[in-house]
């Protein structure tokens, strides 16, 4: 649908974080969103906005498309996030009442689902974070760099231009390294000298890292262990002629180890960590598609792969996407996209 955008009122020459500073200059009703499967960027540079903005005595609201995974359940405030998947009128009401709308870790509509609708009827002041390529220009306001390792690291940075650094306390500082730590793969891709001076800022301002690491890579079950086990023993292919590494999961598979689509979160790292593999795929047969992940080493990218034969996209080290085939099928396409894409 066409939209005329709203004529603003501030100054055309104005800067953006200005212009949205004005915007937050007096309390407002503000829904943060973030895409679905919702992963440790997403959760964390959601709650550490939505803390900040509530220093500032906004009414904030967390709206997600679907739910989270465990490991992220010792995170402070999520037993307030609005799942659009559970309660789908409360998060209609929520976003229709907005005066201001984030979007968080995200660049297009297609990633909240339904939620992208109540999105686009809004007339609320729309404002993206985020690091992926190509946004789309659903928003008014677009914070926007692909280089960036993470959407905590933007979200650090848009509350230091605010003039915030002062109200960045511990909790804060957890929800943020929660992001950089998870999206950077530990800290495997994706680091820049400006990323280690915010983290030594975040442990200046009094962040417990091993505590962070702990919760969220220390805490699985045994069901866990033995569904890795099978993984590797009974589900991983090596492809050696294109340093390729798969994974794949069948429904019967997520039934025997009863198990989730958060449960699977890490997989498809593992292949990597064979010297001869340098990229990594885990594919899934989830209820209605089936989804994969790919990782890559160094400058070989998987970004192209995602988005041409998989409806997806990500970043050149992680990227992902989905098939409306079976497995089987879906499987036959990548072993079959590898010769055409790593040329
Ligand atoms: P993961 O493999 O952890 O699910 O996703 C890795 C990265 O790939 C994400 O950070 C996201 O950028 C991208 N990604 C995963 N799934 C999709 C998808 O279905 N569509 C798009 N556009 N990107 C995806
Ligand atoms: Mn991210």
């Amino acid at each position: 649908m066409f939209r005329i955008k709203k004529i603003r009122t501030f100054a055309p020459c104005m800067d953006q974080n200005t212009q949205i500073k004005i915007l937050l200059s007096q309390p407002k009703e503000i829904v943060i969103t973030s895409h679905r499967n919702p992963d440790g960027d997403a959760l964390g540079s959601s709650l550490a906005l939505a803390a900040y903005l509530r220093k500032h005595l906004h009414n904030v609201s967390i709206v997600l498309p679907s739910e989270y995974p465990y490991n992220f359940g010792w995170m402070k405030g999520v037993d307030d996030i609005i799942i659009y998947d559970d309660d789908p009128s409360i998060a209609h009401r929520k976003i229709k009442q907005a005066n201001v709308i984030f979007a968080l870790d995200y660049n297009a509509l297609d990633r909240v689902d339904k939620m992208g609708q109540h999105i686009t009827l809004s007339d609320a002041d729309k404002i993206m974070i985020d690091h992926h390529i190509d946004p789309e220009p659903f928003v008014d306001y677009m914070i926007s760099d692909t280089r960036a390792s993470s959407t905590c690291e933007l979200v650090y940075d848009f509350i230091v231009d605010q003039g915030g650094h002062a109200d960045i306390d511990e909790e804060i500082a957890e929800y943020l390294y929660a992001g950089i730590l998870t999206d950077t793969g530990r800290f495997r891709h994706n680091t820049s000298e400006k990323l280690f001076r915010i983290v030594a800022d975040l442990k200046h301002i009094g962040l417990d890292d091993l505590r962070v690491y702990d919760a969220i890579n220390n805490s699985q079950y045994e069901k866990h262990i033995r569904l890795l086990g099978h993984c590797l023993n009974n589900r991983f292919e090596f492809i050696p002629e294109y340093h390729a590494g798969l994974i794949y999961l069948t429904k019967e598979d997520y039934k025997k180890f009863n198990i989730k689509r958060g449960d699977t979160e890490g997989i498809v790292n593992f292949p990597m960590i064979m010297k001869d593999v340098r990229l990594s795929a885990f594919i899934t047969e989830q209820p209605t598609i089936v989804k994969i992940s790919l990782r890559s080493k160094g400058d070989l990218s998987v970004q192209e792969l995602a988005r041409k034969y998989f409806n997806g996209g990500g970043h050149k080290n992680a990227s992902g996407g989905y098939s409306h085939e079976s497995l089987e099928k879906t499987i036959k396409k990548f072993k079959e996209a590898l010769p055409l894409t790593l040329k």
